[in-house]
Protein backbone atom coordinates (compact mmCIF):
# COMPACT_ATOMS: atom_id res chain seq x y z
CA UNK A 1 0.00 0.00 0.00
CA UNK A 2 2.72 2.21 0.55
CA UNK A 3 5.93 2.77 -1.20
CA UNK A 4 8.46 4.93 -0.17
CA UNK A 5 11.58 5.25 -2.35
CA UNK A 6 14.98 6.51 -1.15
CA UNK A 7 13.56 9.68 -0.29
CA UNK A 8 15.50 12.53 0.72
CA UNK A 9 14.60 15.37 3.02
CA UNK A 10 16.82 18.36 3.77
CA UNK A 11 15.75 21.21 5.77
CA UNK A 12 18.72 24.19 5.32
CA UNK A 13 21.87 22.00 5.75
CA UNK A 14 19.88 19.44 7.83
CA UNK A 15 18.83 15.77 6.31
CA UNK A 16 16.27 15.03 8.26
CA UNK A 17 15.57 11.79 5.95
CA UNK A 18 18.86 10.22 4.41
CA UNK A 19 17.47 7.88 1.26
CA UNK A 20 14.67 5.61 3.03
CA UNK A 21 12.97 2.82 1.13
CA UNK A 22 10.37 1.00 3.16
CA UNK A 23 7.40 -0.87 1.63
CA UNK A 24 4.15 -1.29 4.41
CA UNK A 25 1.55 -3.81 2.94
CA UNK A 26 -2.12 -3.66 3.24
CA UNK A 27 -3.60 -4.70 6.78
CA UNK A 28 -0.01 -4.39 8.01
CA UNK A 29 1.08 -2.72 11.08
CA UNK A 30 4.37 -0.95 11.18
CA UNK A 31 5.56 0.72 14.12
CA UNK A 32 8.70 3.01 14.21
CA UNK A 33 11.44 3.41 16.94
CA UNK A 34 14.59 5.39 16.66
CA UNK A 35 16.04 8.36 19.22
CA UNK A 36 15.15 12.19 19.02
CA UNK A 37 15.55 13.66 15.71
CA UNK A 38 16.39 10.58 14.13
CA UNK A 39 13.51 11.43 11.38
CA UNK A 40 10.25 9.78 12.73
CA UNK A 41 8.03 12.17 12.28
CA UNK A 42 9.34 14.13 9.60
CA UNK A 43 9.19 10.63 7.75
CA UNK A 44 5.20 10.86 8.15
CA UNK A 45 4.84 14.10 7.43
CA UNK A 46 6.36 13.27 4.19
CA UNK A 47 4.14 10.28 3.80
CA UNK A 48 1.19 12.51 3.80
CA UNK A 49 2.43 15.56 1.95
CA UNK A 50 2.39 17.74 5.31
CA UNK A 51 6.41 18.03 4.08
CA UNK A 52 7.74 17.89 0.38
CA UNK A 53 10.70 15.45 0.22
CA UNK A 54 13.77 16.31 -1.36
CA UNK A 55 14.31 13.63 -3.31
CA UNK A 56 12.75 10.24 -4.11
CA UNK A 57 8.95 8.70 -4.89
CA UNK A 58 6.43 8.01 -1.76
CA UNK A 59 3.15 6.25 -3.52
CA UNK A 60 0.10 5.05 -1.70
CA UNK A 61 -2.16 2.90 -2.79
CA UNK A 62 -0.34 3.82 -6.16
CA UNK A 63 -0.76 7.42 -6.09
CA UNK A 64 2.37 9.29 -6.10
CA UNK A 65 2.06 11.55 -3.04
CA UNK A 66 2.41 15.07 -4.25
CA UNK A 67 2.55 14.55 -8.03
CA UNK A 68 0.70 13.41 -10.75
CA UNK A 69 1.90 11.94 -13.88
CA UNK A 70 1.29 13.68 -17.04
CA UNK A 71 3.14 12.21 -20.56
CA UNK A 72 6.52 10.63 -18.40
CA UNK A 73 7.08 14.12 -16.19
CA UNK A 74 5.76 14.78 -12.60
CA UNK A 75 3.62 17.89 -12.00
CA UNK A 76 3.38 19.09 -8.37
CA UNK A 77 -0.66 18.49 -7.55
CA UNK A 78 -3.28 21.53 -7.31
CA UNK A 79 -3.54 22.57 -3.60
CA UNK A 80 -7.28 20.84 -3.91
CA UNK A 81 -5.97 17.53 -5.57
CA UNK A 82 -3.20 17.29 -2.84
CA UNK A 83 -5.88 18.14 -0.36
CA UNK A 84 -7.76 14.82 -1.79
CA UNK A 85 -5.17 13.10 -1.59
CA UNK A 86 -4.34 14.06 1.93
CA UNK A 87 -7.84 12.97 3.02
CA UNK A 88 -7.25 9.07 2.33
CA UNK A 89 -4.73 9.07 5.02
CA UNK A 90 -5.76 9.89 8.72
CA UNK A 91 -2.88 11.13 10.89
CA UNK A 92 -3.01 11.42 15.01
CA UNK A 93 -0.48 13.54 16.43
CA UNK A 94 1.31 13.97 19.96
CA UNK A 95 -0.71 16.87 20.48
CA UNK A 96 -4.32 16.10 19.73
CA UNK A 97 -5.26 18.99 17.38
CA UNK A 98 -8.93 19.12 17.82
CA UNK A 99 -11.16 21.96 17.02
CA UNK A 100 -11.28 23.83 20.34
CA UNK A 101 -14.32 25.41 19.50
CA UNK A 102 -16.25 22.44 17.91
CA UNK A 103 -17.99 19.58 20.21
CA UNK A 104 -17.16 16.09 19.49
CA UNK A 105 -19.45 15.07 16.77
CA UNK A 106 -18.68 18.41 15.49
CA UNK A 107 -14.95 17.82 15.38
CA UNK A 108 -15.91 14.37 13.67
CA UNK A 109 -17.84 15.12 11.03
CA UNK A 110 -15.91 18.50 9.98
CA UNK A 111 -14.21 16.52 7.10
CA UNK A 112 -16.71 14.35 5.91
CA UNK A 113 -19.11 16.94 5.09
CA UNK A 114 -15.99 19.57 3.76
CA UNK A 115 -13.96 17.78 1.95
CA UNK A 116 -15.50 14.53 0.93
CA UNK A 117 -19.36 16.02 0.26
CA UNK A 118 -20.41 13.68 3.10
CA UNK A 119 -24.17 14.29 4.30
CA UNK A 120 -24.50 15.33 7.72
CA UNK A 121 -27.03 13.16 8.48
CA UNK A 122 -25.21 10.21 7.18
CA UNK A 123 -21.31 11.98 8.70
CA UNK A 124 -23.27 12.04 11.86
CA UNK A 125 -24.64 8.48 11.59
CA UNK A 126 -20.54 7.55 10.91
CA UNK A 127 -19.56 10.01 13.71
CA UNK A 128 -21.91 8.08 16.34
CA UNK A 129 -20.51 4.62 15.90
CA UNK A 130 -16.90 5.88 15.49
CA UNK A 131 -17.60 7.18 18.97
CA UNK A 132 -19.15 4.03 20.09
CA UNK A 133 -16.20 2.44 18.83
CA UNK A 134 -13.53 4.45 20.77
CA UNK A 135 -15.69 4.00 24.06
CA UNK A 136 -17.08 7.66 23.89
CA UNK A 137 -20.56 7.71 23.11
CA UNK A 138 -21.87 10.06 25.85
CA UNK A 139 -19.28 12.99 24.92
CA UNK A 140 -20.25 13.43 21.96
CA UNK A 141 -21.84 16.91 22.76
CA UNK A 142 -18.29 17.89 25.08
CA UNK A 143 -16.05 20.02 23.86
CA UNK A 144 -12.12 19.15 24.01
CA UNK A 145 -11.48 21.00 27.00
CA UNK A 146 -13.90 19.53 28.77
CA UNK A 147 -12.51 15.81 28.19
CA UNK A 148 -9.04 13.95 29.69
CA UNK A 149 -6.23 14.08 27.58
CA UNK A 150 -6.34 10.41 26.95
CA UNK A 151 -10.18 10.84 25.56
CA UNK A 152 -8.92 13.77 23.12
CA UNK A 153 -6.66 11.34 21.22
CA UNK A 154 -9.60 8.82 21.61
CA UNK A 155 -11.52 11.65 19.82
CA UNK A 156 -8.55 12.51 17.30
CA UNK A 157 -8.33 8.87 16.30
CA UNK A 158 -11.94 8.57 15.68
CA UNK A 159 -11.79 11.96 13.85
CA UNK A 160 -9.00 10.69 11.45
CA UNK A 161 -11.45 7.11 11.11
CA UNK A 162 -13.97 9.41 10.10
CA UNK A 163 -12.58 10.05 6.59
CA UNK A 164 -12.47 6.03 6.00
CA UNK A 165 -8.39 6.29 5.09
CA UNK A 166 -6.36 3.67 3.41
CA UNK A 167 -3.82 4.32 6.15
CA UNK A 168 -3.33 5.62 9.19
CA UNK A 169 -0.46 7.41 10.64
CA UNK A 170 0.08 7.96 14.88
CA UNK A 171 3.27 9.99 15.73
CA UNK A 172 3.78 9.35 19.18
CA UNK A 173 -0.18 9.59 20.04
CA UNK A 174 1.11 8.46 23.65
CA UNK A 175 3.61 10.75 24.67
CA UNK A 176 1.74 13.71 25.98
CA UNK A 177 -0.56 12.07 28.22
CA UNK A 178 -0.71 11.59 31.79
CA UNK A 179 0.34 7.38 32.33
CA UNK A 180 -2.47 6.27 33.10
CA UNK A 181 -4.36 7.58 30.24
CA UNK A 182 -1.56 6.11 27.67
CA UNK A 183 -3.38 2.38 28.02
CA UNK A 184 -7.05 3.29 26.94
CA UNK A 185 -5.62 4.85 23.57
CA UNK A 186 -3.24 1.82 23.34
CA UNK A 187 -6.28 -0.41 23.68
CA UNK A 188 -8.12 1.74 20.56
CA UNK A 189 -4.99 1.57 18.73
CA UNK A 190 -5.05 -2.42 19.46
CA UNK A 191 -8.67 -2.81 18.43
CA UNK A 192 -7.94 -0.71 14.88
CA UNK A 193 -4.90 -3.07 14.40
CA UNK A 194 -6.65 -6.42 14.59
CA UNK A 195 -9.52 -5.05 12.82
CA UNK A 196 -7.72 -5.11 9.60
CA UNK A 197 -6.48 -1.22 9.50
CA UNK A 198 -2.80 -0.43 7.68
CA UNK A 199 -1.08 1.45 10.41
CA UNK A 200 2.13 3.14 10.71
CA UNK A 201 2.74 4.36 14.29
CA UNK A 202 5.56 5.89 15.48
CA UNK A 203 6.00 5.26 19.34
CA UNK A 204 8.39 4.90 22.36
CA UNK A 205 5.73 2.11 23.69
CA UNK A 206 8.00 -1.31 23.05
CA UNK A 207 5.88 -3.47 24.65
CA UNK A 208 2.77 -2.52 22.79
CA UNK A 209 4.89 -2.40 19.24
CA UNK A 210 6.17 -5.98 20.51
CA UNK A 211 2.77 -7.32 21.08
CA UNK A 212 0.47 -5.28 18.12
CA UNK A 213 3.31 -4.46 15.09
CA UNK A 214 4.15 -6.86 12.18
CA UNK A 215 7.14 -5.36 11.40
CA UNK A 216 9.43 -2.97 13.40
CA UNK A 217 12.00 -0.67 12.08
CA UNK A 218 14.60 1.22 13.98
CA UNK A 219 15.66 4.25 12.58
CA UNK A 220 18.72 6.39 13.42
CA UNK A 221 19.98 9.34 11.65
CA UNK A 222 17.49 10.00 9.15
CA UNK A 223 17.94 6.59 7.76
CA UNK A 224 16.71 2.73 8.38
CA UNK A 225 19.04 1.32 10.53
CA UNK A 226 17.14 -2.01 10.86
CA UNK A 227 13.80 -3.90 10.25
CA UNK A 228 12.14 -7.06 10.97
CA UNK A 229 9.59 -8.68 12.56
CA UNK A 230 8.91 -7.33 15.27
CA UNK A 231 9.35 -10.37 18.02
CA UNK A 232 12.31 -10.90 16.27
CA UNK A 233 13.54 -7.58 15.86
CA UNK A 234 13.42 -7.05 19.97
CA UNK A 235 14.63 -10.06 20.95
CA UNK A 236 17.73 -10.11 18.80
CA UNK A 237 18.53 -6.93 17.29
CA UNK A 238 21.61 -7.31 14.96
CA UNK A 239 23.00 -3.47 15.07
CA UNK A 240 24.85 -2.10 17.77
CA UNK A 241 22.77 1.03 17.69
CA UNK A 242 19.16 -0.84 17.77
CA UNK A 243 20.69 -2.60 20.87
CA UNK A 244 22.32 0.38 21.99
CA UNK A 245 18.60 2.11 21.93
CA UNK A 246 16.30 -0.68 23.47
CA UNK A 247 18.90 -1.09 26.16
CA UNK A 248 18.19 2.75 26.97
CA UNK A 249 14.72 2.80 26.77
CA UNK A 250 14.04 -0.48 28.46
P1 LIG B 1 11.52 13.03 18.15
O1 LIG B 1 11.63 11.63 18.68
O2 LIG B 1 12.19 14.02 19.04
O3 LIG B 1 10.12 13.42 17.80
P2 LIG B 1 12.04 12.59 15.31
O4 LIG B 1 12.71 11.28 15.07
O5 LIG B 1 10.59 12.68 15.07
O6 LIG B 1 12.41 13.07 16.79
P3 LIG B 1 12.24 14.70 13.35
O7 LIG B 1 11.29 15.62 14.02
O8 LIG B 1 11.77 13.99 12.14
O9 LIG B 1 12.82 13.64 14.39
O10 LIG B 1 13.53 15.55 13.01
C1 LIG B 1 14.60 15.06 12.21
C2 LIG B 1 15.63 16.16 12.04
O11 LIG B 1 15.09 17.20 11.23
C3 LIG B 1 16.09 16.82 13.34
O12 LIG B 1 17.44 17.13 13.22
C4 LIG B 1 15.24 18.07 13.40
O13 LIG B 1 15.91 19.08 14.12
C5 LIG B 1 15.11 18.44 11.94
N1 LIG B 1 13.85 19.15 11.63
C6 LIG B 1 12.59 18.64 11.77
N2 LIG B 1 11.67 19.52 11.38
C7 LIG B 1 12.33 20.63 11.00
C8 LIG B 1 11.93 21.90 10.47
N3 LIG B 1 10.66 22.21 10.27
N4 LIG B 1 12.92 22.80 10.19
C9 LIG B 1 14.22 22.48 10.36
N5 LIG B 1 14.65 21.31 10.84
C10 LIG B 1 13.72 20.38 11.15
MG1 LIG C 1 8.97 13.21 16.25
Amino acid sequence: LVQIMDVYKNYGPVRALNGVSLDVFKGEVVCIIGPSGSGKSTMLRCINNLEKISRGLIKVDGEIIGYKLVDGMLHELSDKLASRQRSKIGMVFQQFNLFPHKTVIENLIEGPTHVKGTKQQKARDTAAKLLNQVGLNEKAHSYPNQLSGGQQQRVAIARALAMEPELMLFDEPTSALDPELVGEVLQVMRGLANSGHTMIVVTHEIGFAREVADRIVFMDDGMIVEEGIAKELLADPKHTRTQNFLTAVR
